[in-house]
This record gives structure tokens, sequence and C-alpha cells, in this order.
């Protein structure tokens, strides 16, 4: 099976098309230099062109053309994804959804949007419409598609209330249209949703997203300082534990980290400081307050109604989830990260463990999440890398203290997963995607049923350097 590119291009001809320059290298490119494991494999993948479909019928048109000329096709939000998600792998076509950003349709508790539209986009057309918001979104909404947020992203600003998007009830239905020689268009609603949803486009093509709203309100955004860990990380559980106070997230970040990292509460803390970042509904804040005073060692330093400080610091959930790597990063290359998950009930004893074992190597950033109705950890830890043995190394000892690692220096599903293969998205796979060309490289299932999971996996068709 040989890329026809140039026939794929010139059918594709009529639409927006850039095959070469920067604009083709930065759109093949995502955030994967976050780990310098993928840094070191994948800085020279390169597509050979991206397209731009306008609608969904030009999605299929796409798609058709590139099957007809088995041409690899990886779809693009935003390319703000990690584990270089977004990268051609095999070169061929990005396919970039920018175009297809439309807010269809709002009503009370749903949205119904394209699936390139920002994630600040579809909640100002929310709010606008009626008041609402998405439930949860990634930190980095200013800039992620909700598509790409849905395909390639977990949860965020809003899992401390509402879990995590792989939970049901967090995505109502999807649009999905399939790679073959004439592509179908199937919805998938309920249990269905697992084939496709996170599944990095491997196994179809969103076109369409429904998801869940909730009340939107101009949330307080605050920092609390403590000088001990783990009583920070005590009280950032029991804010989510509260059962009269509204909170949307809460950040938990070991000293130094404020400190060195966030250059706008520098001048507001020391390097002792632990520190909490929390977003709470402004009717919940005579409950949080009140639960704050009763909170030993706790010292509210900032929040966003109501302060002194000469430089604003900008969005506290800019400074959470996989924020706090970029911000630790953009002070010290050096730095990576790990997606930890300290899961109930031993929580807190597990991040207590793991803080004996490495730190100041690992530094704890924790964020509270729910998952079955528990509030507990995901961790998104900041670590000082040496070497790729080291990393390795780490990540045994955290699974052999009984963490579960989500592996950021990983570039497929099952390896950045649960290590296991998702048998609904496989087979959706064979049925969608029969010439395996949607997302190449990305699960391993696909190319090699029989890996053990050892070693890293190396894609046998990565695209050499040239
Ligand atoms: P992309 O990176 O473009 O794509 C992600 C994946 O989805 C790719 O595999 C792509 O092929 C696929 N895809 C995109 N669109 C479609 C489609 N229409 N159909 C099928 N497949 C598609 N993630 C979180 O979950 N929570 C966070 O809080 C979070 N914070 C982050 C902070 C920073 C600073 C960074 C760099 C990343 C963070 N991420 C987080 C990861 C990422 O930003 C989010 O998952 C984001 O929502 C991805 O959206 P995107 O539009 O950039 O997707």
């Amino acid at each position: 099976m040989t890329a026809n590119i140039d026939a794929a291009k010139a059918a594709l001809s009529h639409m927006e098309i850039d095959d070469a320059g920067p604009q083709l290298k930065t759109k093949s490119r995502d955030f994967f230099w976050y780990s310098p494991v993928l840094k070191a494999r994948l800085d020279h993948v390169l597509g050979d062109f991206v397209v731009a479909p306008r609608n969904e019928a030009e999605v299929i048109e796409v798609l058709r053309t590139c099957h007809a000329h088995d041409v690899p096709v990886t779809t693009r939000g935003a390319g703000t994804g990690n584990y270089g998600q977004a990268m051609p792998l095999a070169g061929g076509c990005v396919m970039h959804m920018k175009n297809m950003a439309a807010v269809k349709d709002v009503a009370p508790g749903r949205v119904v949007v394209e699936p390139g539209c920002l994630l600040k986009d579809v909640d100002a057309a929310c709010i606008e419409h009626s008041g609402q918001e998405l439930r949860m979104f990634s930190s980095t909404w200013a800039t992620a598609t909700i598509g790409g947020f849905v395909a390639g992203g977990s949860g965020g600003i809003g899992s401390i209330t509402w879990g995590s998007l792989r939970d049901p009830g967090n995505i109502i239905r999807l649009r999905v249209v399939t790679m073959e020689a004439e592509p179908r268009v199937l919805e998938f609603r309920g249990e269905e949703l697992a084939r496709v949803s996170h599944a990095y486009g491997t196994n179809g093509i969103i076109t369409e997203v429904e998801m869940p709203l909730a009340p939107a309100y101009d949330w307080v955004e605050m920092f609390v300082a403590f000088d001990d860990f783990m009583s920070a990380a005590t009280f950032a559980v029991d804010v989510a534990n509260l059962d009269g106070v509204l909170s949307k997230i809460a950040s938990v970040y070991e000293a130094p980290i404020a400190h060195d990292y966030f250059q706008r509460v520098r001048p507001h803390v020391d390097e002792g400081t632990n520190l909490v970042g929390l977003m709470v509904a402004p009717h919940s804040m005579d409950g949080f307050l009140t639960f704050l005073g009763r909170t030993q060692g706790a010292e509210l330093i900032y929040r966003s109604d109501d302060h002194d400080w000469q430089k604003h610091p900008g969005p506290v959930f800019e400074y959470g989830w996989n924020h706090t790597t970029l911000r630790a990063l953009k002070v010290d290359p050096s730095i990576t990260y790990l997606q930890v998950r300290f899961g109930f009930p031993e929580h807190l004893e597990k991040v207590a463990k793991i803080r004996e074992m490495f730190s100041p190597e690992v530094l704890h950033h924790l964020e509270v999440i729910r998952e079955n109705g528990k509030a507990m950890f995901a961790g998104l830890s900041l670590v000082k890398f040496t070497t790729e043995a080291r990393l390795d190394e780490i990540v045994r000892l955290h699974e052999e203290a009984g963490c579960m690692i989500f592996n950021p220096h990983r570039y497929t599903l099952e390896e950045g997963g649960r290590q296991t293969v998702d048998d609904r998205q496989l087979a959706f796979k064979r049925e969608a995607d029969p010439k395996g060309l949607l997302n190449p490289g990305k699960m391993i299932a696909w190319d090699d049923p029989e890996f053990g999971f050892e070693t890293m996996y190396a894609y046998p068709k990565l695209k050499a350097a040239e």
C-alpha cells in the first residue's frame, strides 16, 4: 500500500491546503515536546499537506479521497495535546478542523457544536444564550477545540465536581465519519461513546459534539497558602467534599513550585509556601470562608474579586492542570512531568509516601478530581529530568507503590492510558478504518497485537527524518 500524495492533493485542491513552509511544520506538531523522550523521537515528524474542510460533506470528501489513494489522515483540533496525539507519524494528510467551529444549538443543559469550536467560544455562546457553561474544560480553554478535548483530553477544570470526560453523562452524543471507500456517518450515545471518545481520531472523525452544560457563574478565584504540604493537600480534598460549597477547581502546588515558577505569584509567597488554587461559585463564598476560618494554617493570599496585587495573575486555572508544567518549563527547561492517579481511599497516604520517596526530584502538583463519587487526586507531578532510564525507574516505583501512571512520555493510546487494549476502540477501528489510515502509529493493538509493554513501543512506519 503506497500513498499517492499528489493524486490526493490534486483531488482536494479546491479546498484550503498548505503543503509547504512553516504552516505545514507548525500544523504537524503539538505539545509533544513537554516530554524529552518524545522530543527525541518525534521532533522531525512532518505531514505532507494540511487540508481544512468547511463542513461534514468536505470531511467525507477528504476521507473518501485519502482512502482511495492510501493516504494517512491525522486530524487536528488546535494541536495543544501532549503525547504527540495530533502528530502525523506516517506523514500524509493533516485534517485541520478550524473551519468547522459553529455552535449549532443551545438548550437547557446541552449544547450542539462543531468539533473545531474553541472551548472558550462554546462557553461564550452558552453564556450569552442562557447563562450556561461547559461542565468541564481543559486548562487550554482559550486555545483548544471541543473536538480535540473529546478525542484527546481527559477532564480538567470542573472535574472536581463532575468527574472525567469518560464518565457516563459527560458527553451526550458524537457524530462520526468513517474512513472507508464510501465513508458512513454514525451517531453514538451512551455505552457506544467509548468507541470513539479519547481514541485520538484513530477510528473515526468527529463532526458534531453534544455536551452537557451547567449554570455559569462568575467564579471567585483564589490562592490559599500553607506552610505544611500535607495540610494543603488535605484542605483541597476537604473543599471538594464540602456538600454545600460548589467549586470548579482545587489544585495543590508543593513548595517551591509557586515561588520558583509562578512569576506573578512569587512576590506574595516564599520558597516554603505550598499553594492551593481554587475556583468557588460566588454564592458558595460564605460557606467556603466559614470552612477556611476553621482550617489551621490556611492563609487566603488572593481572591479575584478583592485584591491589591499590582500585577493581575490571570485566571487561576491557567496555573493548574498542564499549565503548571508549562510555567515550570519556561523557567527550567529540564523539567518534565508525570500523570499519576492517587486513588481513593488511600490518596493522601500515597501522596505522602511518594513525596517521601522523591521530593525534591519529583514535586507534587495535584488536581482534585471526582471518581465514582469520591474526591481524590490526579497528579501532574513535576519531574527534574536527568535520563530516560531514571524517568522509567520513577514510573516503575510509582506503580510499585500502587499509583497508576498515564505515561505522557509515550505516543500510543495504550501506553498513555491504562496499558491495556481497548477492545471497543479496536473493534470499531476494524469496522470504520479497515485500511488503518486514521492517525497511524497510535494504537498498538492495531499494529502489533502481541506487544508485551515491557519496553517503549516504536512504531515501525514512523516516517524517518529527512
Ligand atoms: P488536538 O491536540 O488538536 O487533538 C487531540 C487529539 O484529538 C488528536 O489525537 C487529534 O487527532 C484528535 N482530534 C482532534 N479533533 C478531532 C476530531 N474532530 N475527530 C477525531 N479526532 C480528533 N488536557 C486535558 O484533558 N485537561 C487539561 O486540563 C489539559 N491542560 C493542558 C494544558 C496545557 C498547557 C497543554 C499544552 C495541554 C493540556 N491538555 C489538557 C491537553 C490538551 O490541551 C487538551 O486535551 C485539549 O482539549 C486538546 O484539544 P486540541 O483542540 O488542541 O486537540
